[in-house]
């Protein structure tokens, strides 16, 4: 197994097998594009300012960036081949950057810096691809005989959501106030949501699309994926609930998505691609793919109180779509849309097929009706003032994980 000269602890998030890409700063140190490796930060900037990166067309302005989008506007190749040779200046058969002079300057600790949004989010869109969520989120609202609406199984629905207000890991979050009502036919109040809640989901992140009027196909769409992030859907409830009809979300749901700050590249995750389920009915060919497009990440949720310890709430997995990101990209463009760098691509709640597998408090706690048990002794219906929501992702190899860092968001009030 390929082992690195940087130390990488077990169960490390980032062995050299991953090389997560990020935007980082310290005190001294602007923002711009790094890796992760163990415990370590190293600093792309420094190794181009000493020419380890000259084989690639990057420019000064690329690199020199509060975001990856310079560097990923010269396409999936480019990044590919990038992630090879970093891997490669870090394994321990290579000892061209470990004695350079630059090598101090060029690593940072994790804990010593401050990580950002990865890219510059251009549009974002969420789906609503696991069947198991789709299911609970009918059978609470609508007929529990005809849980799926009709269209559900022949495409991916989605809607289009809001970039404004996606933010990296750690950075806090209001409760917003909206309008609710309990019934139809009352009057409807405004106040702060009594029903926050947390939607666990992955995301992709996209490279420069075809023209518009193009569509991109179920088999060319790695070509047109960078990586993953964890994505937390946040959203309340209450306001959903009154304002959805029939657009689907819209204040419930633009106040707030936190991600993890590292975009794990699809090249990493390749080796953990699995088959998905059979899909019945059968979906028009445009839907239709070949090879295995799901992929095993094992996903958690935990709620940490203030000052309490933390209590793991949901345990699921990305293997659960029913529709996978090759069809929800295919699906996007089929119709002409256009596709930019950085755009962002949130996979829906995924849920699994048991209690302890759903993505949301809404599931887990069935509507407010099954109040859960935390460490502290509280219970939880939903996200109370003062909690951290933390998800975690990783794909679990034989001799290394290939890990998401953390998406933490704490409600402040
Ligand atoms: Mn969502």
């Amino acid at each position: 197994m390929k082992k690195s000269w940087i130390t990488v602890p077990e169960n490390s998030d980032f062995p050299i097998q991953n090389i997560p890409f990020g935007i980082f700063s310290t005190p001294n140190r602007t923002a711009r594009p790094c890796i992760a490796i163990g415990e370590q930060i190293l600093d792309l900037l420094v190794i181009w300012e000493n020419g380890f990166l000259s084989q690639f067309p990057f420019q000064k302005r690329d690199i020199d960036n509060c975001v990856l989008n310079g560097m990923m506007s010269h396409g999936k190749q480019v990044m590919s081949d990038l992630r090879k040779h970093i891997i490669d200046l870090l394994s321990d058969e290579n000892t061209a950057l470990c004695q350079h002079a630059c090598c101090q300057d060029a690593f940072v600790k994790q804990e010593d810096a401050n990580m950002h949004l990865p890219v510059h989010i251009g549009d974002y869109t969420d789906f609503y691809s696991s069947e198991d969520h789709a299911r609970n989120v009918g059978i609470m609202f609508r007929d529990p005989a005809k849980a799926l609406l009709p269209n559900w199984k022949h495409l991916p629905v989605g809607y289009h959501g809001r970039s404004s207000t996606i933010v990296p890991s750690g950075h806090p979050i209001h409760r917003p106030k909206g309008q609710t009502n309990t019934s139809d036919d009352s009057m409807p109040i405004f106040q702060e949501t009594q029903q926050l809640d947390f939607e666990l989901e992955m995301a992709f992140v996209t490279f420069q699309g075809k023209p518009m009027g193009q569509s991109i196909s179920t088999a060319e769409a790695k070509d047109y994926i960078f990586g993953f992030v964890i994505f937390n859907d946040w959203s309340a409830r209450d306001i959903q609930r009154w304002e959805y009809v029939p657009l689907g979300p819209f204040l419930a749901k633009n106040f707030a998505s936190t991600i993890s700050p590292w975009i794990v590249t699809l090249d990493a995750l390749e080796e953990f691609h699995i088959p998905g389920p059979i899909q019945d009915p059968e979906v028009l060919p445009y839907l239709k793919y070949e090879g295995n497009y799901n992929v095993d990440i094992q996903l958690s949720v935990s709620i940490e109180p203030e000052n309490a310890p933390a209590t793991i709430v949901s345990e699921s997995n990305y293997k659960y779509m029913y529709w996978n990101y090759a069809q929800q990209l295919a699906h996007h463009t089929v119709g002409g849309c256009a596709i930019r760098v950085g755009d962002m691509m949130a996979s829906g709640t995924i849920s699994g097929p048991n209690k302890g597998s759903f993505g949301s408090m809404l599931e887990i706690a069935w509507k407010g009706t099954q109040p859960i048990e935390m460490k502290d002794g509280s219970t939880r219906k939903f996200i109370l003032n003062g909690d951290t929501v933390r998800m975690r992702a990783f794909a679990q190899g034989k001799d290394y994980r290939i890990g998401f860092g953390s998406c933490d968001g704490k409600i402040t009030g």
